[in-house]
């Protein structure tokens, strides 16, 4: 199983932190050790002081497929769900300055929260499913999915041009903005409709 995540799908994200908008998706690959295990809590890992969380709607693969065509996209997932791809922002923008990849930053142990998934069928229209998240009971993030510089079908096919896309494999599709440090004790949780998905303690 793989993560494929994609930077910079929302507008308001990309200009928070000052980032260019980009002509083509911006893509990077979380390992399967960076998954959280279910109900464990995210360990502030200690080679960072500045661990961002980034809420995000999560595709789930459910056929093999390569160079998908956008209008046959929705074949091949079934689910959407939400997660958090945690971001070691210091360690991420010194990457960043020098322009080599942002992996350590990204794909950490524990960096991928995989929350609890819905049928798709679940949603009258999937570019329009509004997510947030609380932290400690306040709402830090809030987006939608109307809200996508590349939807979801168009992300398939743009990702599968590249990654063969197998059963299982997990896309998640950018952070909207208000992205902040996260520090012990902080409670984090996500809703997607107002349904929670995931809750998770910070350590
Ligand atoms: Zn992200």
């Amino acid at each position: 199983m793989k993560i494929i995540c994609v930077g910079r799908n929302y507008i308001d994200h990309i200009n928070e932190l000052s980032n260019q908008k980009p002509t083509e998706p911006v893509l990077f690959i979380k390992p399967d050790s960076s998954v959280l295990i279910n109900g464990s809590p995210f360990v502030i890992p200690e080679f960072s002081n500045d661990v961002h969380h980034e809420v995000e709607v999560l595709v789930k693969i459910c056929k093999v497929g390569k160079y998908i065509q956008p209008k046959f996209a929705d074949k091949y997932y079934n689910q959407i769900g939400l997660g958090i791809d945690f971001t070691a922002r210091d360690i991420q923008s010194k990457l960043k300055e020098k322009g080599l990849p942002w992996e350590i930053s990204k794909g950490f142990d524990g960096s991928a929260v995989i929350g609890n998934f819905v049928d798709k069928t679940h949603f009258q229209d999937l570019q329009n499913v509004s997510f947030e998240l609380k932290k400690n009971n306040e709402i830090v993030q809030k987006g939608n999915t109307k809200d996508m510089l590349w939807q979801i079908n168009e992300l398939i096919a743009y990702v599968s041009q590249f990654f063969t896309l197998k059963t299982g494999d997990i896309i998640f599709t950018g952070t909207p903005s208000g992205v902040s440090k996260v520090n012990p004790n902080d409670e984090l949780e996500g809703f997607l409709e107002g349904e929670k998905m995931f809750s998770i303690k910070v350590m």
